[in-house]
């Protein structure tokens, strides 16, 4: 990858943030040397002269994402063309065999049982994951978990968007050496570009990529505020999940309340749909839902994803299934990678 050096205003504020592709990763902020940069309603604003060093556009996944030369670099060729939803190994469907992982998952818990078993191994040594508002139920905050109590407490999906990146720097500050990273596939690609551009500080926390699958991220005060708690009258507090399966389900204690996808689309985050991975295509491992029930969908895609997830199998922290046993699913993931590269292309 070239280095230039190029200000913030010429990069990524003019081709990023104004033309609406900034998906609020907060890359650019954490890797900013000068502290030029805070991270502001979602976005990167400017608190001091930009030092021109050009490496926020370096790191940026937003900004001129050089696809081929990561893959390269995570696998070591570039992917096929039949190669619809990026590179694997394997692929299985995995369920917690814990129950109490059950009762707090999004889907088979599969993500908390990986990390809880990579903790208790010394695989890991903490995981940057999303954890809930106490005050703000559902809207997450990136948060370096580094004892089985806080992974636990941040299972399940939160479908708002929480810059994890920004949770590297705690990472760094902690001098953790082996932190399993979740995030959705913006980030996942941040992370690469921070490798490939061989921003050392910034990646060296960082063990193994957990990608999650993710159509888009929904704005906070449109969905929860407007919609659920002003609209249906349901108190955030009261909602125990939300879900997609066809349908957004929020599930209370003694119901579960269906808004159609068209409705809940309207509070869809704009910048997610310059995106163009759904899989987390350049991650260790992704996992999705893909229309299952209780059952997590996992792509394993690097040799590092694979231990982690053998690691799960051995101590029967999960059970696995043949992913070919749910053709439905295998399909929903090629037709939503090809509907999101497609989409993402033609708006960039
Ligand atoms: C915004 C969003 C959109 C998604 N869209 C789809 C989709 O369209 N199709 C699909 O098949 N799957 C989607 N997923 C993935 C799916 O919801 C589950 O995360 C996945 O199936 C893993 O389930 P699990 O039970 O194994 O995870 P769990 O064991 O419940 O663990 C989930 C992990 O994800 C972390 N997390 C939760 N919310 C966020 C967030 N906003 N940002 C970063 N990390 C987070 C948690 O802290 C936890 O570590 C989406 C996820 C997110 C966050």
């Amino acid at each position: 990858m070239k280095t230039i050096k190029v200000s913030f205003e010429d990069s990524i504020a003019r081709e990023v943030v104004e033309t609406g592709k900034c998906v609020g990763c907060g890359t650019c902020v954490l890797v900013c040397p000068f502290g030029c940069l805070e991270y502001v309603n979602e976005k990167p604003s400017l608190v001091k002269e930009c030092k021109v060093c050009g490496i926020c556009a370096q790191a940026c996944p937003q900004f001129e994402f050089p696809l081929s030369e990561i893959e390269n670099f995570v696998f070591s060729r570039e992917r096929k063309t039949e190669e619809n939803f990026g590179i694997y190994r394997r692929l299985a469907l995995a369920q917690a065999t814990d129950r109490q992982i059950l009762k707090v998952c999004q889907d088979g818990g599969a993500v908390t049982a990986l990390l809880l078993s990579a903790l208790k191994n010394g695989f890991i040594d903490g995981a940057i994951v999303a954890k809930s508002e106490q005050e703000k139920p559902f809207y997450p905050r990136p948060t370096l978990a580094t004892t089985a109590d806080e992974i636990l407490q941040s299972a399940g999906t939160k479908y708002f968007y929480s810059p994890n990146i920004l949770a590297i720097a705690e990472a760094i500050k902690q001098k953790k050496s082996s932190v399993a990273f979740v995030g959705t596939p913006c980030q996942i690609r941040a992370v690469r570009k921070i490798q490939l551009a061989g921003l050392k500080k910034y990646v060296a926390p960082l063990k193994v990529l957990i990608g999650l699958a993710c159509s888009e991220c929904f704005v906070y005060e449109g969905l929860m505020e407007n919609h659920i708690h002003g609209k249906l009258g349901v108190n955030p507090k009261h909602v125990r999940k939300i879900n997609i399966k066809g349908k957004m389900l929020v599930t209370l204690d003694s119901e579960t309340v269906a808004i159609p996808l068209a409705e809940a689309k309207q509070y869809a985050r704009k910048s997610c749909h310059f995106c163009e991975d759904f899989s987390s295509e350049l991650a260790d491992i992704s996992v999705g839902g893909l229309g299952l029930e209780g059952w997590t969908f996992a792509i394993m895609r690097t040799e590092k994803g694979e231990e982690l997830f053998a690691i799960a199998e051995k101590a029967g922290v999960i059970t696995t299934r043949d992913a070919s046993a749910e053709s439905n699913a295998l399909n929903l993931l090629v037709k939503l990678s090809k509907k999101k590269q497609a989409a993402g292309k033609e708006r960039t």
